[in-house]
Formats: C-alpha cells, structure tokens, sequence
C-alpha cells in the first residue's frame, strides 16, 4: 500500500480538539511509522457497509454493538454479510474471517511531515482561541507491507472484500482527509490460497502472483 498524498495514522483521535497543539502519527518501537491492522480494517469494513447498502443489502450499524447484528439477530444465519466477514459483538459474537496485520514500510521513512493548520470551533463555527497545531504525516510515496488473511470466505463475501479494497482508493484512511490526505493506493502482489491438505502436508499452495495477482482486485 503506497501513500498518494500524507498520510496521517494518529492514535485513533482523528477529530482535531481545541487545544490541541501536537497530533504525532503512530510509531513502532523503532520509531517508524506504522499502520495498524485495526485502522485499516475498520477503513476496509465500511466501505463494504456502503457498497452492501448500495446494492440493497440490509446491513446493520456499527460501531454501537447494541445496533449490530449480534445484539439484533438471534442466528448467525440471519447476521448481515459484514457481520459475516467483519465480525460482531453482543449477544452473540461472532469472530471475523479476516485478519489485518499491522503494516509497515517497507523502507525506513527517514522524515515525517509536518503541517501546522487551525482548530475551528465546531459550535460557533470561529477560530478558537489557542487554535494552532501541528499535524504530523508520512509523506506521499512511503510504501507499507500489508498483509491480509481470510478465513474462508464464500464467493459473495470475497467480491465484497475486493471491492471493499477498490473503494478505500477513493477514499482516505486516517485523520486530515479534507486537506487531501490519506489517499492510498493498493497493490496486490501475491495471493495464496491454503487448503486443509496444505497445513497437513500433502497439497501445495495455489499461488497468484505477477500480473495476475495485480488484476486480482478486478475480477
Ligand atoms: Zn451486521
């Protein structure tokens, strides 16, 4: 995944506050900035929503558990196709079929970007008083390493999955989206496909990679 414009992954407070004066990006422990699994997932899980409730589907309103499937519905059966692929708390939990690992670049980002803006008061619409911040991003052109892991999922889901996927390009992952930040582009360099018989050794991967896997998102 190739960061188009800056890209801020904060630590999940997107939403800049009065007084605020610093919004650092996430980092590893090296100090490298990283794109947690979670963030991504989230990204990823609502535009399938979007893209389900366009098609007409009924899906359910997370992220309040009482409005999801699981606190709503009374068999696994009737749960959404997001609560099917994404998962779902309440009283029935149900867990996800697919896993997003924590990306990190693939090369070492040698300097993060800064940007000063300005708080506006949401409720009068003003400058606030003591409103400059400084806003850290990765710059444009830093590449991440994801990896994505789905648990069998059936023909549906997985087109939902890629479109999903498509879909995060046209819109933005992290905070700061209406000054142009957190577009990504996703490139798929490698599918694997892993049956039961590969785990017990006795049948190899099915593997896509190449231009195939680059087209994997479009078919
Ligand atoms: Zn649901």
């Amino acid at each position: 995944m190739e960061a188009v414009t800056p890209l801020h992954i904060g630590s999940g407070k997107l939403d800049v506050e009065i007084g605020e004066v610093d919004l650092p990006v996430l980092r590893d422990p090296r100090g490298q900035p990283y794109i947690p699994g979670s963030s991504l997932k989230g990204r990823v899980r609502t535009e399938a929503e979007r893209i389900a409730r366009k098609m007409g589907m009924d899906i359910c309103e997370p992220p309040n558990v009482d409005n999801m499937c699981g606190s709503k519905k009374s068999r696994v059966e009737d749960f959404c196709i997001c609560c099917k692929i994404f998962g779902t708390a309440g009283k029935i939990s149900l867990a996800s079929k697919i896993k997003f690992r924590d990306a990190y670049p693939l090369e070492n980002v040698e300097r993060l970007l800064e940007r000063t803006g300005i708080a506006i008061d949401r409720g009068t619409g003003a400058v606030a008083k003591h409103a400059l911040y400084t806003i850290e991003a990765i710059p444009a052109g830093a590449k991440f390493g994801l990896e994505i892991v789905a648990d069998n999922l059936s023909d549906d889901e997985l087109k939902l999955l890629k479109a999903a996927l498509k879909s995060v390009e046209d819109s933005a992952l992290g905070g700061s989206s209406t000054r142009g930040f957190g577009k990504v582009k996703i490139t798929i360099d490698c599918v694997r496909e892993r049956t039961a018989g590969y785990y017990l050794g006795v049948e190899g991967e099915k593997v896509v990679s190449g231009e195939d896997a680059k087209r994997w998102l479009m078919v």
